[in-house]
C-alpha cells in the first residue's frame, strides 16, 4: 500500500485530531512510498530500529516517538543517529501516543483489560484517558498480582495489603500515577499503571487504595500490537511485532 494511504488511515482510525498531546502523532518521519512490511514496538530506540532494518521494514509504527514538547529540537545525539538512520534506509516512523493508549479496541487500556480480564465501566481523568472498571469476581490483591506478573512476565511493584479484596478497579497503561487521585475519587478497590513515584506509596497507604506498578513498558506492549495485526489482515500487508525489552 503507498505511504498516504495507510497515513490516512491510521489518522482517521485513532482520531488523532481529538487529542491534545504532548508530540506529534501520525508520521513522524517520512520514507519511502511503499510500503509492504511493517514493524511494530513500543519506543522507536536504536534496537528497534535496527531491528526493523534486518527485517527490512518499510514502516515502523511506535507508541513512543520523537519530537517531545520541551525537547531540544536539534537533531543531534541520540535523536540524531536514530533519525539518520530511518532517513539512511528510507524507513517510514509513524508514532501514536494517546490516541493509541484511548482507543476503544486497540488501544492500550482496552488490550490490557483484555489480557487481565477486567471489564470496562466508564472512562475518567483529563481527556478521559484513565478507566474504570472491575474483575469478574472479587479476589484478594495478591492474586491479582500473581495474575499480572504472569500475563505481563513482570514481577509488578504492590502497595497495598496482600489480603485485602479488590473487585472494582481503574487503570491507565505508562507513566499514569498522576491519575491515582483521581482514580481514588472513583471508589475503586485498586489502581493499576506502569509506573509509580515516591509520593504515591503514602496515597496508596492512606487512602487504603491498592496501588499497582507493571511496568511502563509492559503494560504499553499490546496497542501498538493489536494495531499492526489488524493493519496486516484489512491491508493483507506483513506485520512484525518486535519486543525490545524495558524494565521500567
Ligand atoms: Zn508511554
Amino acid at each position: 500500500m503507498q505511504r498516504n494511504e495507510l497515513e490516512n488511515y491510521l489518522n482517521q482510525l485513532l482520531e488523532i485530531s481529538s487529542f491534545k498531546d504532548y508530540c506529534p502523532n501520525g508520521i513522524q518521519v517520512e520514507g519511502r512510498n511503499s510500503i509492504r512490511k511493517i514493524v511494530t514496538g513500543v519506543t522507536a530506540s536504536l534496537d528497534l530500529l535496527n531491528a526493523a532494518v534486518a527485517q527490512e521494514a518499510d514502516a515502523v509504527i511506535v507508541h513512543h516517538g520523537y519530537f517531545w514538547r520541551g525537547e531540544n529540537a536539534c537533531i543531534t545525539g541520540m535523536k540524531g543517529r536514530r533519525i539518520a538512520l530511518l532517513i539512511q534506509h528510507e524507513i517510514n516512523l509513524f508514532a501514536y501516543h494517546l490516541p493509541l493508549d484511548c482507543h476503544p479496541e486497540l488501544g492500550n487500556n482496552a488490550q490490557l483489560a483484555c489480557r487481565l480480564g477486567f471489564i470496562e465501566q466508564d472512562r475518567f481523568g483529563e481527556q478521559n484517558i484513565a478507566v474504570r472498571g472491575k474483575l469478574r469476581e472479587a479476589i484478594p490483591l495478591s492474586a491479582l498480582s500473581e495474575k499480572i506478573a504472569q500475563t505481563l512476565t513482570r514481577e509488578p511493584l504492590i502497595i497495598g495489603d496482600p489480603g485485602q479484596s479488590v473487585k472494582s478497579v481503574a487503570w491507565c497503561t505508562g507513566a499514569a500515577q498522576g491519575y491515582f487521585e483521581a482514580a481514588i475519587a472513583q471508589g475503586v478497590d485498586a489502581y493499576i499503571t506502569g509506573e509509580i513515584s515516591e509520593q504515591t506509596v503514602h496515597l496508596a497507604r492512606e487512602s487504603g487504595v491498592a496501588f499497582i506498578a507493571a511496568g511502563h513498558h509492559a503494560t504499553e506492549r499490546y496497542g501498538v500490537q493489536a494495531l499492526g495485526e489488524h493493519l496486516a489482515e484489512k491491508f493483507g500487508i506483513q506485520h512484525q511485532f518486535i519486543d525490545i525489552d524495558n524494565p521500567v
